[in-house]
């Protein structure tokens, strides 16, 4: 086994997905067929985007994945070599496409998008078991459900079961989310729209994340984190009955996109690097990473070095 000589700090088991935007003055109507103006392919999947957040901060990542044998899944093992992640975990499927997202922008900034899953839904046990020794090893292990919610779940339990530290990302949200979920998540870090639909009530101020983040620890997890875009976060804990809102530097953003991820794969970052740092102080620093992330287009495009950010944030 080449990569569990050196324990990794930050696993993820989740997704990748191919965005192939365009953008175009509208959006066409049924049967239609419109002239764009610009095309672009982007590196997406929010399993992907933390882990080569985690990457770029300094973190020593692996993903675990399923692609397709085709051309983006080949550009996409790429894309996690050019990002120093370990690929020994990442398959490729000749039964499934990899996972793609059709974006459509229009002038107002509106979009439409299909996503066809594909390969991401065949991660399961098999693929799981054959990265048990490198998850067992590492630090930190990171999932969230753009994969089959079962495999996700398993790999929480495996790293639990080892002493590994857990963050869940339940996004995109799932309204009948198994409630084991919150027990095998050492961080339950989720954002306002995901939060609201979990606890069935509006989420959309500090005051009411607070609230919802009370009710999702009560749930069973050891921590949680209700991101708030421009208003950073809140911090709830166990040992402590308030939660603490952690405001963000104000920046001006021009592109949010992916912005949650780069937020979780600083604080996998954090969690593995600085183990025993204040869960407050990590979700600073993450908002600071984020932060940074919303002033450049696009998503792992927008993420940022460990070179390109503040001394003081290592
Ligand atoms: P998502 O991308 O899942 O919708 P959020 O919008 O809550 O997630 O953003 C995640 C994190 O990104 C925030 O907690 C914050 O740290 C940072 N962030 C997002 N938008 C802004 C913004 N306009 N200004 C500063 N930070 C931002």
């Amino acid at each position: 086994m080449i990569m569990t000589e050196e324990a990794l700090d930050v696993i993820v088991v989740g997704s990748c997905m191919t965005d192939l935007v365009s953008q175009a003055p509208r959006l066409p109507k049924a049967g239609e067929t419109i002239h764009g103006h610009k095309f672009f392919i982007g590196f997406g999947g929010k399993g992907a985007n933390q882990c080569i957040q985690a990457a770029r901060l300094g973190a020593k990542t692996a993903m675990v994945c399923k692609v397709g044998k085709d051309f983006f899944g080949d550009n996409y093992i790429q894309n996690f070599k050019d990002n120093g992640v370990h690929t020994d975990f990442v398959g490729q499927s000749s039964g499934s496409a990899t996972g793609a997202a059709s974006i459509i922008v229009n002038s107002a900034g509106e979009n439409a998008i299909v996503i066809v899953a594909g390969a991401n839904m065949l991660l399961g046990s098999e693929e799981l078991q054959k990265a048990l020794p490198a998850i067992s090893h590492a630090k930190v292990l990171v999932c969230q459900l753009e994969i089959s919610p079962q495999t996700s779940l398993q790999a929480l339990r495996l790293a639990q079961k080892n002493g590994v530290k857990t963050i869940f990302n339940p996004a995109p949200a799932i309204p009948d989310l198994d409630p084991d979920f919150y027990r095998v998540s050492d961080v339950f870090c989720c954002n306002e729209s995901e939060a609201e639909l979990l606890v069935g009530s509006p989420v959309a101020n500090v005051e009411e994340a607070n609230q919802a983040g009370q009710e999702l620890l009560k749930r069973g997890c050891g921590s949680v984190i209700i991101t708030l875009g421009s208003q950073g976060c809140v911090v709830v804990k166990t040992q402590e009955s308030i939660s603490k809102h952690v405001p963000p530097t104000p920046v001006m953003a021009v592109d949010t996109t992916g912005a949650g991820d780069s937020f979780i794969g600083a604080l996998a970052f954090y969690m593995a690097h600085y183990p025993t740092m204040i869960l407050e102080e990590m979700a600073h620093r993450a908002n600071q990473v984020a932060g940074r992330s919303v002033q450049a287009a696009g998503t792992q495009t927008s993420y940022p070095f460990r070179d390109d950010l503040s001394a003081e944030l290592f």
